[in-house]
């Protein structure tokens, strides 16, 4: 184990410039795979998604999936990029056991889109334009599981399984240019990148983009350079970021270890490094290979791919609003302050939001569900909110439950808990668990006289002229009717009995 000495995150910024670059694949949501008809679906028996073409059987000929072609072209335009007229696959042979053919196809230097631009808005404000070199087609590889290691990885493992039915998904990698001016900031503009990207991708429906599921994935490339030099430092290539949060934590680990290499005269060799979630380190993979050592060739079994200008004009103008200014739009509709957006962002509740609102909630409500009890159930199991087994029609049905006096809040809370444990849609939580708020008078009327009948000091005192003391008698019904009361109604009832106005 090598000691890898870190100079303070300060003292690297003192004397160096951060350079990124940041690699991020998406798995598309196609239905189907990148040159065959397999299934993407997740959770099948391994190798029970394949087929002579993804298993790269002698004789099989790949078909390119028009609509992964799509997908990357509207990729492509959400990014401002340049479409091409013409491009071809190529093969980036390795012999590696996740890609029995032996090569990935994928392409080279004829990406489908190019020279584009991602704004993403920083957390003061600030917009920072990241530059896009290329978004290209290519599929993904098979999934090894290394066994019998202490690890999981194949280092003092006893044998390796391999599952296929991965091997083939389309995927769009999208390369930055070298990002430069972040500064200190560097950290921020990697993540607040990719989080852009993601709500960029989600918005145009062409992946869910779940970066705990691997669907969308990110390699950190990073230099220093020292303040005033022109020329790039040597980069490292961190792996599979799979966070946003590890994706804002490498940049800082590698500026602050390139920092402490370089302080001390050493160099940095170009390499392809390990994240380590726990505690936010990198170590070294394995020496970067060079393009030539991939042998590109173009790929003779596909035909080139050259979309029709028209068509491309057709998907740009089909294009959604782009995330941040929708977001920008909402905020002001909805009439929050920038933090109050913030929370929703940083909760991933905004689409959840838009859509309670559009299945008939009110704005105030949705936020209040989805920021509140949701969001604290969801961080308690460690999922997203929108992993949650709640559906926004749900909560809107809860909200209205609510606004209809049916429900009170803490009733509200109990029906959304009995959703979320299966129990069915929020009108059969409520018969089900027997928990709509308890308003009519004979029953409400029984409780009250035996909290009157319990409490005959407070009684009198109410009697006297006190009506405040009925604020206890109120409580004694809520809690004899497990909270279920319409309190309000148990107020009139006991000031009522009492003979006294309220
Ligand atoms: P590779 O396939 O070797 O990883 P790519 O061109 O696909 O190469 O990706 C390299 C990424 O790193 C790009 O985002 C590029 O802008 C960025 N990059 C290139 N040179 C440097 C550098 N010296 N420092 C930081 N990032 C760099
Ligand atoms: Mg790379
Ligand atoms: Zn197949």
């Amino acid at each position: 184990m090598t000691v890898i000495d870190l100079v303070s995150y300060e003292d690297a910024l003192a004397s160096f410039d951060p350079v990124m670059g940041l690699e991020v694949h998406v798995e598309l949501g196609t239905a189907t795979k990148m040159f065959c008809g397999c299934s993407t679906a997740l959770g099948a028996e391994p190798n029970s998604q394949t087929c002579p073409v993804c298993l790269g059987l002698p004789g099989a000929l790949p078909v390119v999936n028009a609509t992964g072609v799509e997908s990357a072209v509207r990729i492509g335009l959400a990014l401002h990029c340049e479409i091409a007229r013409w491009c071809r696959f190529a093969r980036k042979n390795y012999f590696y056991p996740d890609m029995p053919k032996n090569f990935q196809t994928s392409q080279y230097d004829e990406p489908i889109a190019f020279n584009g631009h991602l704004d993403v808005q920083l957390e003061d404000g600030e917009v920072f334009r990241v530059e896009i070199e290329r978004a290209h087609m290519e599929e993904d590889t098979g999934k090894s599981t290394h066994v019998g290691g202490a690890t999981g990885r194949i280092h003092g493992a006893s044998h390796s399984l391999l599952d296929y039915n991965r091997a083939g998904i389309p995927l769009i990698e999208i390369v930055t240019k070298p990002i430069v001016g972040a500064g200190e900031r560097a950290p921020e503009v990697a993540r607040a990148y990719v989080a852009e990207l993601r709500e960029l991708i989600r918005s145009l429906g062409v992946s869910e983009a779940r970066m705990e599921m691997g669907q969308m994935r990110c390699d950190v490339n990073l230099s220093l350079r020292p303040h005033g030099r022109e020329k790039f430092g040597t980069r490292s290539e961190t792996k599979n970021v799979n966070s946003l949060r590890s994706v804002e934590r490498a940049v800082r680990f590698e500026i602050q270890r390139h920092a402490g290499v370089l302080s001390s005269g050493g160099t940095i060799v170009q390499e392809t490094r390990h994240f380590h979630e726990e505690d936010g380190s990198t170590t070294s993979g394995r020496v970067k290979e060079e393009a030539e050592d991939y042998r590109y060739f173009p790929e003779p079994d596909l035909v080139p791919v050259a979309p029709d200008p028209a068509w491309v004009e057709e998907l740009r103008a089909s294009l959604p609003e782009p995330p941040r200014v929708r977001r920008n739009r909402l905020r002001e509709e909805w009439g929050l302050t920038a933090h109050e957006m913030q929370s929703v962002l940083n909760a991933g509740a905004l689409d959840p939001i838009v859509a309670t609102i559009g299945a008939g909630a009110d704005q105030a409500a949705a936020r209040k569900w989805w920021l509140g009890e949701l969001a604290r159930r969801a961080n308690e199991q460690g999922v997203d909110l929108i992993a949650l087994p709640i559906t926004p029609v749900q909560v809107a049905r809860v909200a209205e439950l609510v606004a209809e006096g049916t429900l009170n809040d803490k009733l509200a809370r109990q029906v959304i808990e009995g959703v979320l444990a299966g129990e069915g849609e929020p009108d059969e939580v409520v018969a089900g668990r027997g928990l709509a708020i308890v308003s009519d008078d004979g029953a409400l009327g029984t409780a009250v006289d035996e909290a009157i009948a319990a409490n005959p000091a407070i009684a009198d005192k109410v009697r006297g002229g006190k009506v405040a003391a009925a604020g206890a008698l109120v409580g004694a019904v809520m809690k004899a009717t497990r909270g279920q009361a319409d309190a309000a109604r148990a107020r009139e009832l006991i000031l009522e009995r009492l003979g006294v106005q309220g």
